[in-house]
Order: C-alpha cells, then structure tokens, then sequence
C-alpha cells in the first residue's frame, strides 16, 4: 500500500512555502492535512475573540486550498496527545509530520504526541524549522550560546544565506471512501466557526484571514513607490498605514516567512537609492526581531513565566486594580494612551508605537506589573504570540533583555512627535474631536472641557509617578 502521511498543521496554516508539508510531499502524494483545536490552549485565560476568529478564517481558507490541490484538511478537537495518533491509526497512517514550534507549552505537547506515535509504532517527522528563516541553535555567539542582545543577533543572523520560498504542494490526493467512516470515527468533526468554540468577535481583522490574502497584502506593502520603502519614518505614525500588517498572519503561518523575506529582497533589489533601501533594511530588521524573541524563549523558556532580570522577580508594583481596569477600558485621561487601548479592544490590533507608549504607562506610571499588561495584550491582540509580546512587554517594563537599563515614555512628548495633528487620537476617542488639538497631545485638556464632554481626568501625574518608579527601581537594584 502507497504511503499516506497526516500533516497536523499548528502555526503554519497554509500550503505554499510551508517545509515540513512539502517534505511530506514529496515522499507521497497521498498528505492528509489535520488541525485539531487544543482545549489546553482554548480554554486558558489568555485568549482572544480576534484571534480564535482569524484563525478559523485561515483554517476556511486552508480547507479551500487542500480542496483544490485535490487533498483534504481534518479538524479535530482535544488534546492532541490523543486524537493525533488515533487518527493516524485510523487512517492507516505511515506517518505524522509537523513543522516544530519554540513555546514551551508547544514543545511539551509535541513530546507528548511525539511519545504516543512512538508507542502506537507510527512513524514522525519534526525537525523542520518552518516559522523561522533560522532556527535556534542556528545562530549562536561565538562561544555557542544563545545571544541574548538584539544587536549582535542581527549582524549574525543577516549575514547567513536565507533559505528561498517553496511552492505549494500539488496533485494532493484525499481519502479514499473507506477511509471516511474511519475519519469520522477517529473524531473529526466539520469545521466549528468561533461562535461555535465560545469566541464572539463581530468586528473586522486587520488584514482578512488566510493564505491569498496574507500574499496580497505582502505583495502591496513591497511593490513599487508602496509602504516598504518609506517605512522607517512611517511606521512611527500610528495614524499612518505605513506598516504591513501581516503580524497576525506571521502569527498563524498564513505567510511563509521564506516569502516575506524574499519579497522584502525583492524590493531592495529594486530600489533606486540609498534611502529606499535603508527603509527596506529597517523592515528587515523588524523581522530579525520576530526571530529574536522567538530564539531567546526557545533558549530560556522560563522568560514566558517572569522577568529576565533577577531584580524584578520581587519588585513592589504598587498593581491597583482599578488603576489596571481604566487602563483596559482607556479611561486614564492621558489621551493617546487611551486612543491606544481603544484601538486595540475595538480592533484588536493595536501600532507598535502606541504598543510602546501603552506598556510604558502601565508599569512605569501605573506603577503595576508588565505581566498583568502582557496578559491582558493576549486577551485582545489578533496576532498575540507569546514570545514577542513577552519580549515587547520586558522590554518596555525593562526587565528584559534590553541593554538600556530603564526607559520611561512620556505620552505627551510621544502624542507630539507622533500623532502632533491628533488624528490618531480624534480617530478612536471621538467625544474628543471638537477639542483643541495642543490640549489633546499634550494632555493638557482643561477640567472644564472633560467635563463636558464626559472625559475623566489624568488618573496620575506622569512627573511625580516617574518619580516615584525611579525611587523604587534604585531600591530594587540596591
Ligand atoms: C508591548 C508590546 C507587545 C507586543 N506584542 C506583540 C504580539 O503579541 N505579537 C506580535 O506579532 N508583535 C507584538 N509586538 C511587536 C509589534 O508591535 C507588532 O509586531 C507590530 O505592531 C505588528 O504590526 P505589523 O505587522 O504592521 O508590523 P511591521 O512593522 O510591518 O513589522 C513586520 C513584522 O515584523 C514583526 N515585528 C515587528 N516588530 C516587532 C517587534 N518589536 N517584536 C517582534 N516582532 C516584531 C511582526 O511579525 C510584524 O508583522 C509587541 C510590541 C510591544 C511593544
């Protein structure tokens, strides 16, 4: 009998450019897809509406895909330990493949199923590194170990030969229909929307879920005279689209990251002076980010658990709890902050500056922990991955790995500098729009004119706040 491989799809939710399918495939026509929805991801309390919506999208768009490369994707439901290797028993399976993954639940999960195949004598095949250009132990300083500063990562990692895209698979062959009722008995259940699995989430998405349209956008933000080459300056402007919005299709793999970094090549082949090009280098480098984070909680999984640094495993966050729901809400009165949060619950995206700016309030002017912040981020973001809004969060409540050891924003000079005309502001606090537009960056809105329009305000004082969190932080560092 011919070989049939199950590729149980995770963070990888496409056909093209995807290492470990096209590995499967090339050792047999006969791939069957399967994605199974993991209880002990769904039900933790760090889920978003937004995300479990996107991520059924792409899975829509997956099935669509497998239908027309003539094979077929199965949904399951339960913890995967289980219903992977039944399922691969069912179907008569040869094989299971996966493309591997960096967070620290992820590689228990997949050492268990790896350990139920291997008592069931089914074959499996995990060691492709598919959601990085390099994987970890790829990039190591010169004595071997993991970096774990950002600057040095990157002169490293762009010097290494980047691998190019894959196709897609095709002339895919699904299930005979012998093996249907063994499918069905194995549990695979239709396809359940995010309603069904208990996520409402009536809004949009920042970019539409799936496969072609994740390869749309990409296209668009590198063509010609197109975001990528003036992304340096803009990608600063929260009320600019000047970034590419292709985060939460990273996030799930609706993109192949071989792709994007071709495309990226692509458009600095292309450009025709130094500036065009030093923009694409800075998106670029955005990438090296990504990769980053995910290599340094591949190296010190207990990141994803607490603070890099040991003076803060005890740091006296003042953590007050309605101080916390205001800031949830955007209801601090320091309005570009609240923008932000507004933003991000109304969306569930939010711009990496106001990312920056929202992080730095809570724990250096809320004075309360990154990590109440770091949860709430995956509560509501579209594209919440745990090892760059971990690193995100640390960096900016500088615990992390960052070399500069304390960073404080200010929102009233980062309201001036990037948003000085108030449209991101007026955009998503609109009892605000009628009001002068200095009050509205520098936060200097007169008690009376809060009142009228129903705006609370400032919950704290950013000076002596600052104050009071350097005075803490000499303290912790003793
Ligand atoms: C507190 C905080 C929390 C964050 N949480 C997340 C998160 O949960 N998920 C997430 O993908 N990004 C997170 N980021 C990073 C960044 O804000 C988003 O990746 C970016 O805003 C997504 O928009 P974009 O796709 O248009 O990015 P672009 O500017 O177009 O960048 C391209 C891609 O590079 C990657 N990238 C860019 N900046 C960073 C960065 N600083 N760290 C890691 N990867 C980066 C993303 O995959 C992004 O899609 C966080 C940043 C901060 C400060």
């Amino acid at each position: 009998m011919a070989d049939l491989i199950l590729f149980w799809h995770r963070r990888d939710l496409r056909l093209a450019d995807n290492v470990g399918l096209m590995a499967a495939r090339e050792r047999t026509p006969q791939v069957i897809g399967a994605f199974c929805f993991d209880p002990g991801i769904l039900k933790g309390d760090a889920v978003a509406p937004a995300r479990v919506a996107y991520l059924v999208g792409c899975l829509e768009v997956l099935q669509t895909r497998y239908a027309k490369a003539g094979g077929q994707l199965l949904v399951l439901q339960g913890n995967p330990s289980q219903t992977i290797p039944a399922l691969a028993k069912a179907l008569g399976a040869t094989a299971v493949y996966w493309n591997r993954d960096v967070e620290p639940y992820s590689r228990q999960r997949d050492t268990a199923v790896a350990n139920a195949l291997k008592e069931a004598g089914i074959e499996f095949r995990t060691t492709f590194w598919d959601q990085l250009l390099h994987g970890p132990g790829d990039v190591l300083t010169g004595a071997g170990a993991p970096y774990t500063v950002y600057t040095p990562f990157w002169r490293n990692w762009i010097k290494q030969a980047k691998p190019a895209p894959q196709p897609a698979p095709e002339g895919l062959k699904s299930l005979g229909a012998d093996h249907h009722g063994a499918a069905e008995q194995a549990g695979c259940i239709p396809l359940p929307s995010a309603n069904d699995l208990g996520f409402n989430w009536p809004h949009g998405f920042p970019i539409k879920p799936g496969e072609l349209a994740a390869q749309e956008r990409l296209e668009s933000f590198c063509q010609d005279d197109s975001a990528i080459g003036t992304y340096d300056e803009q990608r600063n402007y929260p009320f600019v689209d000047g970034t590419s919005r292709l985060s939460a299709a990273l996030k799930f793999g609706a993109i192949g990251i071989r792709t994007v970094w071709a495309a990226a090549e692509e458009a600095y082949q292309r450009s025709r002076s130094d500036e065009a090009r030093d923009n694409v280098k800075t998106w670029q480098q955005e990438l090296a980010w990504r990769e980053f984070y995910q290599h340094v909680l591949y190296a010190f999984p207990e990141l994803a658990d607490g603070p890099y640094r040991p003076q803060w495993k005890n740091f006296p966050w003042v953590n007050n709890e309605d101080h916390f729901q205001a800031w949830c809400e955007g209801r601090t009165g320091y309005p570009i902050v609240d923008a932000a949060m507004r933003q991000l619950n109304e969306t569930g995206w939010m711009h990496n500056r106001c990312r920056m700016i929202v992080a730095s309030f809570l724990t250096k002017d809320l004075i309360i922990n990154w990590q109440w912040g770091e949860k709430y981020f995956m509560q509501r973001l579209v594209d919440g991955d745990l090892a760059a809004n971990n690193g995100g969060w640390q960096w900016s409540a500088s615990s992390g790995m960052d070399p500069k050891p304390l960073r404080i924003f200010n929102p009233a000079s980062q309201a001036q500098k990037f948003d000085p005309e108030a449209e991101y502001i007026r955009q998503w606090l609109p009892e605000l729009r009628s009001l002068d537009t200095g009050w509205l960056v520098t936060g200097a809105i007169p008690k009376r004119e809060r009142e009228q329009v129903g705006y609370p305000l400032p919950m704290v004082d950013h000076k002596t706040q600052q104050a009071i969190f350097k005075d803490k932080y000499r303290a912790q560092k003793g």
